[in-house]
């Protein structure tokens, strides 16, 4: 074997900005079974991180390009952690002030990614769920004439993913079938995009929808009430809550409705929160790749859709997000902070034993 070269992803960019989207797609060697081929595209090679970078920079700039934001306005919007952590980077880049409501249950390293990135963060109480932080960004917004991101309702959220996930799935699977997409939802963008051109371009490749089995609002079949600006006006009856950030708020978004309405998955399953910290454990520890909660779930489907498929399936897995974005959350409990009876052993076995070992 010769020494690797590097090629392809590296290139010279004039803003940050730039280098949001065209994420890799990995082929999984080790935890799958070997009759299928199973690729994951991974999310966390955007800038800050996350899938989100996309709208976050998509919400900006199209308000931008319409005069919905006007330069220096105060952006605000209501997020479990990716959203905002991507909205702060772009704001960050662009020089507007970031205000986001957050409950107070989402992991304390996600407050202070937004805070470290220049954001100022509103908790809410837990207990009011989604639909509290929500309704405080709308407050905020409404009071101070603030600019309202309003990821659950914006058609800059799937249009992003129609115009940049999508086409880049479609490019990754240019010389090959694509027959199995597996993803889950928050706002509903990734799936909606995505579907819009998979269902036109690629009508073989079969949607996999996922969702939290104990927060199965798609499965139940009611639909929320929403308001004339499509925005939520109750918490769906079928929620609690569940281990898997960034997945599942307790309605049914807007930009959602649009995958549901259309048809955009051909299978809906739901899934244990439990399974997605096993399966992103196994991501990490077995094919190093780091990445979160959402992810291990969605990967989890991935492994029941395999069971089933025919011998050489080709099958894609969204992952959302790394993993760095949960070391305070029960993806890592059980990871030891002191040396492991396993590691003193392996430090007592050399001559600096006794100094090693303090
Ligand atoms: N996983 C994570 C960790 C997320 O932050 C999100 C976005 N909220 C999703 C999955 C779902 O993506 P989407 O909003 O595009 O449905």
């Amino acid at each position: 074997m010769t020494i690797r070269t590097t090629q392809g992803r590296g290139q010279r960019f004039d803003s940050i900005l730039d280098t949001v989207g065209n994420t890799p797609t990995i082929r999984i060697n080790r935890i799958a079974p070997k009759n299928v081929n199973v690729f994951v595209k991974f999310e966390a090679f955007n800038p800050a991180g996350s899938v989100k970078d996309r709208l976050a920079l998509n919400i900006i700039e199209a308000a931008e390009r319409d005069g919905r934001l006007t330069p220096g306005q105060t952006v605000v919007e209501a997020t479990s952690g990716n959203t905002g952590i991507g909205l702060a980077m772009v704001c960050a880049a662009k020089g507007y002030p970031l205000v986001v409501t957050m409950a107070d249950s989402f992991s304390v390293e996600r407050r202070r990614l937004m805070r470290f990135l220049g954001a100022k963060v509103v908790l809410t109480p837990r207990a009011l769920k989604g639909f509290g932080m929500y309704t405080k960004a709308v407050e905020l917004a409404e009071k101070n004439g603030w600019f309202l991101a309003s990821q659950f309702e914006t058609a800059d959220n799937a249009d992003i993913h129609e115009h940049t996930t999508a086409r880049e799935i479609l490019g990754d699977f240019a010389d090959t079938q694509l027959d199995y997409l597996v993803t889950g939802y928050g706002t509903g963008g990734t799936v909606t995009g995505i579907g819009r051109v998979l269902r036109k371009e690629s009508p073989n490749t079969k949607i996999i929808l996922a969702e939290p089995a104990n927060a199965a609002i798609v499965s139940s079949g009611y639909t929320n009430t929403r308001n004339e600006a499509n925005q939520p006006t109750e918490s769906h009856p079928a929620f609690e809550p569940h281990p898997v950030q960034g997945w599942t708020p307790d309605f049914i978004p807007y930009v959602m409705q649009e995958a549901l309405d259309n048809g955009y998955y051909d299978d809906l399953v739901k899934i244990p929160g439990p399974d997605g910290i096993t399966w992103s454990r196994r991501l990490a520890a077995e094919e190093g790749i780091f990445t979160g909660i959402s992810a291990g779930a969605t990967f989890a489907v991935a492994m029941q859709v395999a069971e089933s498929a025919p011998d050489g399936a080709n099958i894609l897995v969204m992952l959302p997000d790394t993993g760095e974005r949960y070391l305070s959350t029960p993806l890592f409990e059980g990871v030891a902070e002191e040396m492991t009876d396993e590691e003193m052993a392996i430090s007592l076995s050399t001559p600096t034993a006794q100094m090693d070992a303090g």
